[in-house]
């Protein structure tokens, strides 16, 4: 059966979710969080003034490592969503390959306090990140 969908990723996709499955956070039930900062604390440190991976990123297309510098951070940009969210600040942080080029994109949920204080609706480069990070001393130079 060819029903065209999966074609671009080179597999057949017999998964068909749900309304619930593609918008949780339009089924949550209670306070609507869903324990969203339990789940979002394994992956990223909200500790400093900007959301840092704590895992290390790896290209989906070649398999490049961020341990083996070849993973670059590239941009951090702040936003609001205008739904009526318990948790509206965000900040979509992107990365992208030295080898392959690829960009890789994620939507981080913020506390309110870390969007208050990045100066809200403003992208951060990389080379301003690093200057933030490098003066918050939150990473040490590591020689290899
Ligand atoms: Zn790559």
């Amino acid at each position: 059966m060819n029903d065209g969908i999966g074609d671009g990723m080179g597999a057949t996709v017999s998964y068909e979710p749900t309304l619930e499955e593609l918008f949780p956070d339009l089924y949550e039930e209670g306070d609507g969080d869903g324990g969203i900062w339990a789940r979002i604390a394994e992956r990223w440190d909200l500790t400093g003034d900007l959301p840092t991976p704590k895992w290390d990123v790896t290209c989906p297309v070649c398999s490049a490592r961020m341990s083996d510098r070849l993973i670059q951070g590239r941009l951090w940009s702040f936003h609001k969503r205008s739904a009526q969210s318990k948790n509206p600040h965000r900040c979509d942080v992107s990365f992208k390959c030295r080898t392959c080029s690829y960009v890789l994109m994620f939507g981080v949920v913020v506390p309110q306090e870390m969007y208050n204080r990045r100066a809200a609706h403003t992208a951060h480069s990389w080379r301003e990140v690093h200057s933030i990070l490098k003066k918050a001393q939150k990473f040490v130079h590591r020689d290899r």
